[in-house]
């Protein structure tokens, strides 16, 4: 195993929230395969670089490319450079203490926007929230645990594109957020409201039962009980439009989107602006091209074929690769049903 950090797991390690061990359990499995005597690791080699593909090749009878995704995908909206707008790998990053993260997080801020919908979302919301004594426990460094102790933010908003029943959040997590001590989440009963869709989503799928019903149960509460400092909204249908600002984030502006009852949704053009002072994009990673292998751009991925790189894809062209791809998987395979 070739790994370019001095350190090995990956996103286990550099991407699980710290303030959640068990879900690091996994670390231990991990750990017990390198330590069996099979394996040799090689941290601090960055294949492409260090050691090329072709030298690989060379020295194995197969090389496996693991080398996950690494780069925020890109948010194609105005104002999306501005000094305060952030990917989740450098929010992530920083609790993380991944090495090529920055030294700071933007915590000397009151208000933020968290754009995505799905449990990276929740985590980069709780780490800012989170009270000092409740990261004690867990392996977060000393500078992490001494800026979040410092922390201005007092209010999260979340702003989900898609409705409740195709949020991606897992009932576990959204529950884990209404238990953050000292914070209040707020659901608007609109955003919550029964249609046919989430009738059909809900009888369908357990886990989208459970995670409607946390949202309507942080709808249901009475805004009298809610005496908390601190405050997380979660916006379901809204869509990011626009960051506004002047050299740095002053403001996000959504857009509601409009469900048709069906699972689809349109923009309604109804826009709304938020005042905040920073933007964290959650909206998923993508994988980036390894110098010596093909790329497909469209899909994000080494264009593959049952699992093998497919050589003579070098082209980086996206309609090339993605038109030879679909012809490919149009001619019958050895062994398939025609039919
Ligand atoms: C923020 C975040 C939170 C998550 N939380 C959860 C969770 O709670 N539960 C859950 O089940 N899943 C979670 N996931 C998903 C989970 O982390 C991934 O599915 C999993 O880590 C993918 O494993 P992987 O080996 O494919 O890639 P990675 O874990 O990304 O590992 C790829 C490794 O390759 C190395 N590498 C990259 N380029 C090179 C190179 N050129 N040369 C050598 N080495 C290289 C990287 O440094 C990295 O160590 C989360 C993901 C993210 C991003």
């Amino acid at each position: 195993m070739f790994e370019r950090l001095p350190t090995p797991y990956g996103l286990v390690r550099y991407g699980l929230a710290p303030d959640h061990p068990e879900t690091e359990a996994i670390l231990h499995s991990l750990h017990a395969m390198l330590v069996a005597g099979n394996t040799r690791l090689f941290c601090n080699v960055e294949i492409a670089t260090g050691l090329s593909v072709d030298d690989q090749r060379s020295s194995y009878a197969a090389v496996i490319i693991a080398t996950g995704a690494l780069r925020d995908a890109p948010l194609d909206i105005p104002g999306v450079d501005l000094s305060g707008s952030l990917g989740a790998a450098d929010s992530v990053g920083w609790y993380d203490d991944h090495p090529d993260a920055p030294q700071h997080w933007l915590l000397h801020t009151e208000s933020v926007a968290v754009i995505g919908g799905g449990n990276v979302a929740l985590d980069v919301t709780r780490m800012p929230l989170s009270e000092a004594q409740s990261l004690q426990a867990t392996d977060v460094s000393d500078e992490v645990q001494a800026g979040i102790v410092v922390s201005l933010v007092r209010e999260v908003h979340i702003f989900v594109r898609r409705g409740p029943a195709d949020a991606r959040f897992s009932p576990k997590e959204l529950r884990a957020l209404g238990e953050l001590p000292g914070v209040d989440v707020v659901v608007d009963a609109a955003d919550v409201a029964p249609d046919r869709h989430i009738a059909r989503m809900t009888k369908q799928l357990v886990h989208t039962q459970l995670a409607v019903e946390t949202l309507r149960t942080f709808a249901d509460a009475i805004s009298a009980e809610r005496t908390a400092q601190r405050r997380v909204y979660l916006h379901l249908c809204r869509q990011p439009a626009e960051i506004l600002g002047d050299g740095k984030v002053e403001a996000l502006r959504v857009d509601r989107t409009d469900p048709d009852g069906y699972g689809h949704l349109t923009a309604s053009g109804v826009c709304t602006d938020y005042t905040v002072q920073a933007v964290y994009r959650v909206i998923g990673y993508v994988c980036t091209p390894l110098a010596g292998l093909p790329f497909d751009h469209g899909r994000g991925t080494v264009p593959h074929r049952s699992a093998a790189v497919v050589e003579r894809e070098r082209s980086t062209d996206r309609g090339p690769v993605r038109d030879r791809m679909d012809e490919e998987r149009r001619l019958p395979q050895p062994g398939s049903d025609q039919r």
